[in-house]
């Protein structure tokens, strides 16, 4: 071989490889991509289940708790009663019933059983002493039509007993989201009760991801077969193969530019801290029954130098996936106590709300940093309110151990969000927390014809027989400031009273405090 030829070979070969690296790069970039894609894909589904799954068994178990005080009489009139209620309110549930002592079911929605039946239902216990049996018997699968039950023992050795219609776990659920050939099974003390799709193929290299609707001691597992993640590879890779080395350019640079625009934002976070471009603002907290200001929660906003405000809601999650959480939850309190000490000091009335994630319950730097900045600004303990969501609150001992310090401390502790999530009360009521913070989505539907009301009202109830306090969010309308207050919630904050505002305007509302509110006291005694 001449050295022409050589150095032509050379040159053929580094132009393929020019052209074809990037294609292969690309496939092979596209095919770990489709996976992770398909695997998050899997993920989505089953949680989106698991939570359809928790708001079914909430309701279940909020349905059986209201209608436990009826049933102190056995069979009456008002119980059934209450049972057809219930069964119209909820489309979940079918039916419900009352179990006397020897497992003989008194009477139904559908009125006296009349002899009783005698329960022959293969039961067994789950969690929180709630007994769950399936019929038919629970070696099968579900099919449609049958229902498994919930039962709530009352002291008497009687027992309430409600039927749930699984398909509506499943509601909106398609399992075709994951292929004709995926499957959700939902399982109750890892006891398959419910299933959607084809069946599943223990045998088969599928993705599979479980959640846990860990309170009431049920998974769900959604699967995809490996070829439907396959089956999506192949179309991208049609595309990528068509764009060739373009596509294969574009896909790493779309990476890389993805990659770095993940890390940036966590940077410009880091950054942004320490420019000090975070402000912080100020949602009136409303008393209710007194309508006058009881104090605020504090909102982040960034002060981006080259664009607007940015709210909360486009950078908490990085901050938190990047710990950057921590140092900007220690300046907000820090900068809480520069704005509203004087003011906190002068009203031991007033209280202000601070959100707080997950990453701060697995250790106690939170509650060293509160009391750092409450024995600088001489600020009472009770008036600081710590929000959680339901994700910050998990059964762990390290979780419990915080909450129940900044309890120690004096701080009160508040459930935020509450409903929007997998927990139920009697979950949340181990935390030993003071303020049950209830969902602007279960505010909103006052006043309409949605049957979620219904849900309203039992978890105000609940919260109170628990011995919460309740605070509504996202109050925007007269009728639902009334409505809140007349079934006792204590406090409210939303856009009918004020939208967050910041420290100057929010002295200015404070300091105006004798201004009547409108909490839709006057619409009654007018
Ligand atoms: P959140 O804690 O549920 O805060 C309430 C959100 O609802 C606020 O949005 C507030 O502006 C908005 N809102 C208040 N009243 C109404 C109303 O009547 N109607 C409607 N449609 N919305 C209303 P914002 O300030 O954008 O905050 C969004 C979320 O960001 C907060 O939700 C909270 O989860 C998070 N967040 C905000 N500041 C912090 C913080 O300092 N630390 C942490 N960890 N999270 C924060
Ligand atoms: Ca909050
Ligand atoms: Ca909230």
């Amino acid at each position: 071989m001449t050295r022409r030829t050589r150095k032509i070979l050379v040159v053929v070969a580094v132009g393929l490889a020019l052209v074809t690296l990037p294609v292969l790069g690309g496939l092979a970039y596209n095919y770990v991509d489709t996976l992770k894609q398909s695997r998050s894909r899997v993920r989505d589904v089953a949680g989106t289940v698991a939570r359809q799954v928790a708001q079914v068994l909430l309701v279940a178990e909020a349905a059986l708790a209201d209608v436990a005080f009826d049933a102190r009489n056995g069979c009456t009139p008002e119980l059934i009663r209450e049972f057809r209620n219930k069964t119209i309110a909820h489309p979940t549930i079918q039916g419900m019933g009352l179990i006397t002592p020897g497992n003989y079911l008194a009477c139904t929605t559908f009125g006296m059983t009349d002899p009783p039946v005698r329960s022959d239902a293969d039961n067994f216990i789950v969690s929180r002493g709630a007994l769950v049996w399936f019929t038919p018997p629970r070696r099968n699968l579900y099919a449609p039509g049958q229902s498994f039950t919930a039962e709530y023992a009352l002291k008497d050795g009687h027992r309430l007993a409600l039927a749930l219609a699984p398909e509506v776990l499943f509601g909106l659920m398609e399992a075709d989201i994951i292929g004709s050939d995926g499957n959700i099974t939902v399982a109750m003390q890892g006891i398959p009760f419910a299933e959607l799709g084809s069946p599943a193929d223990p045998a088969a290299d599928d993705l599979v991801e479980t959640r846990d609707v860990g309170l009431y001691d049920a998974t769900v597992t959604a699967k995809a077969s490996r070829r439907w993640a396959l089956a999506r590879w192949r179309e991208n890779a049609l595309v990528t193969g068509l764009l060739g080395a373009l596509a294969g350019g574009v896909l790493a640079v779309g990476g890389a530019h993805y990659a770095r625009g993940r890390f940036s934002l966590a940077s410009e976070l880091r950054e942004a801290l320490n420019n000090k471009e975070f402000e912080i603002w100020y949602q009136p907290v409303i008393d209710l029954q007194r309508g006058h200001c009881a104090g605020a929660e504090a909102l982040i906003r960034w002060r981006h130098p080259e664009r607007d405000l940015i709210p909360p809601d486009l950078f908490i999650s990085m901050a938190e996936d990047s710990g950057i959480i921590i140092p900007m939850t220690r300046w907000l309190m820090q900068r809480v106590g520069e704005d509203l000490g004087p003011l906190l000091k002068a009203n031991p009335g007033l209280h202000i709300a601070i959100n707080l994630a997950p990453a701060h319950m697995s250790d106690h730097g939170i509650v060293e940093d509160a009391r750092t900045t409450l024995g600088r600004y001489g600020i009472q303990p009770s008036q600081i309110l710590f929000e959680l969501t339901e994700r910050s609150l998990i059964d762990d001992p390290a979780c419990r151990e915080v909450v129940k310090a900044l309890g120690d401390l004096g701080t009160e502790v508040a459930i935020d969000d509450f409903g929007t999530g997998y927990s139920s009360l009697a979950y949340i009521d181990k935390f030993k927390l003071n303020y049950l913070k209830v969902d602007k989505a279960f505010v909103s539907v006052i006043g309409t014809q949605s049957p979620t009301v219904r849900l309203t009202d039992i978890i105000i109830g609940m919260a109170t027989s628990l011995g919460l306090k309740t605070i509504a969010e996202g109050v925007e309308t007269t009728e639902q400031a009334q409505y809140l207050r007349q079934r006792g919630v204590k406090y409210a904050q939303g856009w009918h009273f004020s939208k967050p505002l910041n420290i100057d305007d929010f002295l200015a509302f404070v300091r105006d405090n004798n201004k009547p509110i409108d909490t839709g006291a006057a619409q009654e005694t007018a």
